[in-house]
């Protein structure tokens, strides 16, 4: 049965409104990265599958590229484009289904974006299940009693405790028969169902419940969040704090690059790339918090590729490899050291081009300037240094 192809559809075109922040929870950043790129790559971590899409709001594409670039590559290359979700759960799983016909799979396996926590053995369940049942829920025992109640809140019933399941995802599912009865129901104008095995079951299809998990949480309010980042970043659970230190010479020219902004000025620096000295030694902090070397080390100054090279590339570079570690940026730092230019004026674009060039909120950027008193290289204008500091968290 290894040659059982397993697709995969994460649903993320929900707009997570119950949180109330400015954007939707699936593009959250949860312990340095979107909850939804925690979500891709537990459910990654726990088959091999053959294809994978994401079915997102056409509105929400560029949030959606961003979780993509905190993926580490594997789980990166699974994914095929994004599905443009519709505007019921319904319809955008519809949409996923239907964008995985030509991958041909077996199984598929729904999820929702907003579970970070599914563990390989709940995947692995999961598919053993859709190869028994062809349609099945993980569900989890009922730890509180459940009334059922008309709109005064009167109690009408209480179903018998022991035969009721809270079901979650990942629903597993025959790819042909999830892929019928998503049709059937569209074409029939039935709307309004909530997960998927409801859609199997208005088609008639036998579904089954097997074992889900209780730390297989759904987000849904703030307090959910904030408990998950406390999850994710307990497992990231060392600190670590690097050092970067630069230095580039003024030579003639109109403009210096200091953090990725342009500034006009009335000398250049110099140096093999674009002498962008705040990035290298915001980039060399990071290696030096991973003890990975240097910029040398990864982008040898004697290769003629990285002549005129945009410094960006190398700041990306050490924080994809932070990622790569498992880990996550905490904050950056960087002092600037010259007479001029004045840095003050630019601090905020400073601050906003570092943290997307390293995929941080701003929030946890520090961009600051100081003179040496005219003292020293710097007081006589001969260059420009940088101090930068790093702190990650590792596994
Ligand atoms: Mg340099």
């Amino acid at each position: 049965m290894s040659s059982t192809k397993v697709a995969l559809l994460v649903v993320a075109a929900g707009r997570g409104v119950r949180l109330g922040a400015e954007r939707p929870k699936q593009y959250l950043l949860c312990a340095g990265r979107p909850l939804i790129a925690h979500t891709l790559e537990a459910l990654a971590a726990g088959w091999p599958f053959s294809a994978a899409t994401v079915a997102i709001r056409p509105d929400d594409r560029a949030l959606y590229d961003e979780a993509v670039a905190h993926l580490t590559p594997a789980a990166a290359a699974l994914l095929e484009p994004p599905a443009a979700g519709g505007k019921t759960r319904q319809q955008s799983v519809l949409t996923g289904l239907e964008a995985l016909v030509r991958a041909g799979p077996d199984i598929v396996l729904i999820h929702d974006a907003a579970r970070p926590f599914p563990s390989p053995a709940l995947v692995a369940r999961a598919v053993q299940a859709a190869k028994l049942h062809g349609a099945a829920a993980p569900g989890t025992p009922m730890s509180d009693t459940v009334k059922q109640v008309d709109a005064d809140g009167r109690v009408l019933a209480t179903p018998p405790r022991a035969a009721l399941r809270a079901v979650q995802t990942p629903q597993a599912f025959a790819f042909p028969l999830i892929l019928a009865a998503h049709r059937r129901a569209a074409a029939a104008g039935v709307a309004g169902l909530t997960d998927d095995v409801a859609v199997a079951e208005w088609a008639g299809a036998p579904a089954y419940v097997f074992e889900g998990e209780a730390a297989n949480v759904k987000v849904t309010t703030m307090e959910d969040f904030n408990a998950a980042e406390a999850r994710l970043t307990a497992r990231a659970g060392e600190t670590r704090v690097g050092q970067g230190f630069d230095v580039h010479a003024f030579a003639p020219g109109d403009h210096v690059w200091l953090c990725g902004v342009r500034i006009p000025h009335s000398a250049a620096l110099s140096g093999h790339s674009d002498a962008d000295v705040a990035l290298h030694a915001l980039a060399d902090a990071l290696y030096g918090a991973l003890a990975e070397g240097d910029i040398g080390t990864h982008f040898p100054p004697s290769d003629p590729k990285w002549k005129g090279a945009a410094s960006k590339v190398f700041l990306a570079h050490a924080a994809d490899r932070v990622r790569a570690r498992g880990g996550f940026i905490v904050n950056l730092d960087a002092t600037l050291i010259c007479e001029a230019p004045r840095i003050g004026p630019h601090r905020e674009a400073m601050r906003a081009s570092v943290a997307e060039i390293a995929s941080l909120d701003a929030a946890r950027v520090g961009v600051k300037a100081t003179t040496t008193e005219r003292l020293g290289f710097a007081g006589r204008g001969e260059g420009i240094a940088c101090l930068a500091t790093a702190t990650v968290r590792l596994p």
